[in-house]
């Protein structure tokens, strides 16, 4: 499979913000097929060539993952699920050897048939913040980036759909005390929802 890079660091996002991992990204991302908002305000524009990155036998990834000694995995991209049957065939692996997979996608695929992570976190996109149908009842984390079109009436349909997913509204970080101040309000105005800030970026690390 196409592979840009594995590393370690803490998850710096979300619900598992803190915690150390090993991240597993994948090449490929469909936000330009789509028309996709976050084209604007994408941090990793380097994955999204389908072609980038190394092709990479799913053994050799378990392999460095074994070795880092984490227990967790992150896989992400990119869009890692374009890379469907070689995603699951790379979850049944790591889960075989104990190590818990986490997968965050963008939402505009489904899961492969057989695929089952330990935790899903799906970031739908702006404009219209589409979520695949057949990934109903499969989220556990629902993180949506607050830019400047943010609406939160939309996050609470996604929510409304999604009901056991934690919900992380994440500022987006190139306005952030425009974008930081909305999060925070929306989050006071939602119990429940949380605030995702970017760990990795304030520490300066990976
Ligand atoms: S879907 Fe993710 S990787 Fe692709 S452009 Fe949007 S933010 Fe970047």
């Amino acid at each position: 499979m196409r592979v840009l890079e594995v590393f370690d660091s803490l998850q710096g996002e979300g619900v598992w913000a803190g915690v150390a991992m090993t991240f597993v990204r994948l090449a490929g991302c469909n936000a330009s097929d789509l028309r996709l908002a976050c084209l604007a305000w994408c941090d990793t524009p380097q994955s999204w060539r389908r072609d980038g990155g190394t092709d990479t036998d799913i053994s050799e990834i378990v392999e460095q993952v074994r070795q880092s000694g984490l227990g967790r995995v992150c896989l992400t991209g990119g869009e890692p699920l374009l890379q469907g049957e070689s995603v699951e065939s790379l979850v049944d692996a790591l889960q075989h050897v104990g190590v818990l997979v986490h997968v965050e996608t963008n939402g505009t695929l489904p899961l492969p048939d057989g695929l089952r992570p330990d935790w899903v976190t799906v970031s739908p996109k702006p404009p219209v913040h589409f979520i695949d149908d057949r990934l109903r009842g499969m989220v556990d984390e629902l993180k949506v980036v607050v830019d400047q079109d943010f609406v939160a009436a939309r996050v609470e349909m996604l929510a409304a759909d999604h009901p056991s997913a934690a919900v992380c509204l994440q500022p987006e970080a190139s306005r952030l005390a425009e974008t930081g101040a909305v999060a925070t309000a929306t989050v006071m105005a939602h119990p429940g929802w949380r605030l995702s800030i970017q760990l990795h970026r304030v520490l300066g690390i990976a």
